[in-house]
């Protein structure tokens, strides 16, 4: 029984010896009998030791078979296992929910995921944005609110919560202070990380123990969007651009709430100066949006919410490789790769092997006679032909030809 359903569980067998990265026949013809016959594919991976390239190719087994499947990371108990859980992004499988098996932590998460999967269409609002349609577009989309202590961080969530706040209790991973709770704003469900607990410490502690507060980061790594909430009264301070570093720093995209908006009188002014302040002092990440808001007055949250579901889907941005590629010819003949060792450095081919960030790879020779001037003048060229803004974007270069290339 999960979640009122009667449900039936095919276990298949555990891996066997094999050279890593492949399959031995026999397990690979029953795991694929099994997933022939199911409507959900439950893919589990090891937190604790990490993605191992088994896995990679388990992974591509459950994509050929086009189910629906929902990535569960075992062995997370306490904060266990939490990198692991990230690097199981890369499977490209959706967002791993994190469980503990033998604790029993996280179940009624994943019961309920089981049961969204079985039990309801893709929402409206995914087929509309022509994202995916499999498992991940209907979990909750994940959003922690951020800020340092005072801000209004909570009379934020409280007034997104409205009447039908939902507690989903404590999160496998995160403190027993930072609860989650769900809204559903146009048909679509938003888990709001409320790090109240992070505040109450703050004020015994103070500031520079609050920052180091590895909680922060916790629930930065849990959101998909991270709203950095700041006092529209004290803008910017080092704090709140410390933050802001470290939601860049963990590739999540970013959305500025400026609070308190009632009490600024040249509103105008104040939000072309913001503007200007947030490009310098925030550079890593352009284009993100500022949304002015009044938590008290619970003005602004419509704006609020349409930002990060927006920069939500920009997060998970691919852009195909032809494209890619004639962007990338026009940006180097506009504006020419520095040399090395008396030869300009080409890049001869770019991909985008993965989103949430999107990151790219280019192929060059001499990668390590490449400027960081110049990287970032492909990053911001690349964000503004493909219209990516609010988003960190990774660029790797790496020594080699098209690695598809068939000569
Ligand atoms: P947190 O520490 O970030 O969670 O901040 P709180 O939500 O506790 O808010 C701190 C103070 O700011 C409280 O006195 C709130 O009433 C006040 N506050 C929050 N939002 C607003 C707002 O939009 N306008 C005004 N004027 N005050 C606000």
């Amino acid at each position: 029984d999960v979640a009122g359903s009667a449900v039936i569980m095919v276990d298949t067998a555990g891996l066997e010896e094999s050279a890593p990265g492949t399959i031995p026949s026999r397990m690979r013809k029953q795991t694929e009998t099994a997933m022939r016959s199911a409507d959900l594919v439950l893919f589990v991976v090891d937190a604790r030791e990490g993605i191992v390239p088994a896995d990679a190719a388990f992974a591509r087994l459950v994509h050929a078979t086009g189910k629906p499947a929902i990535l569960v990371a075992n062995k997370c108990e306490g904060r266990r296992g939490l990198d692991g859980m990230y690097e199981a992004f890369s499977l490209g499988l959706g967002d791993p929910v994190p469980i503990s098996a033998e604790h029993g932590e996280g179940i009624g998460d994943l019961e309920m995921d089981i049961a969204a999967a079985l039990g309801e269409k893709p929402l409206a609002s995914d087929v509309a944005t022509g994202s995916d349609t499999n498992a991940t577009t209907i979990r909750p989309l994940r959003v922690a609110i951020v800020g340092r202590p005072n801000v209004g961080k909570s009379t934020l969530v409280n007034a997104l919560l409205g009447e039908e706040r939902m507690i989903t209790g404590p999160e496998p991973g995160l403190t027993r202070d930072a609860i989650a709770a769900d809204l559903v704003w146009q048909g679509r469900t938003i888990r709001l990380f409320d790090t109240a607990g992070l505040r109450r410490k703050a004020k015994v502690d103070g500031i520079a123990e609050w920052l180091g507060n590895t909680d922060t980061i916790r629930a930065i790594r849990f959101a998909e969007v991270v709203v950095l909430v700041v006092d529209a009264e004290r803008p910017f301070e080092k704090q709140d651009l410390t933050i802001g570093d470290m939601i860049a720093d963990e590739g999540r995209a970013i959305i500025v709430a400026i609070n308190k908006w009632d009490l600024v009188t040249d509103k105008q002014k104040m939000l072309k100066d913001l503007r200007e302040t947030v490009g310098e002092r925030l550079a890593q990440v352009q284009g993100i949006l500022l949304v002015p808001i009044s938590a008290l007055a619970e003005r602004g949250l419509d704006k609020l919410l349409q930002a990060v579901v927006a920069a939500n889907d920009t997060w998970n941005r691919r852009i195909p490789t032809p494209e890619l590629n004639r962007w990338l010819q026009e940006a180097m003949a506009r504006h020419a790769a520095p040399s090395s060792r008396g030869r300009r450095i080409k890049i001869r081919f770019m991909t985008q092997p993965s989103t949430r960030p999107p990151t790219f790879v280019g192929f060059c020779q001499r990668a390590d006679g490449m400027t960081e001037d110049y990287k970032r003048y492909l990053v911001n060229s690349l964000r503004k032909a493909f219209d990516m803004p609010g988003v960190p974007i990774r660029l790797q270069l790496r020594k080699g030809q098209n690695p598809f290339a068939k000569d």
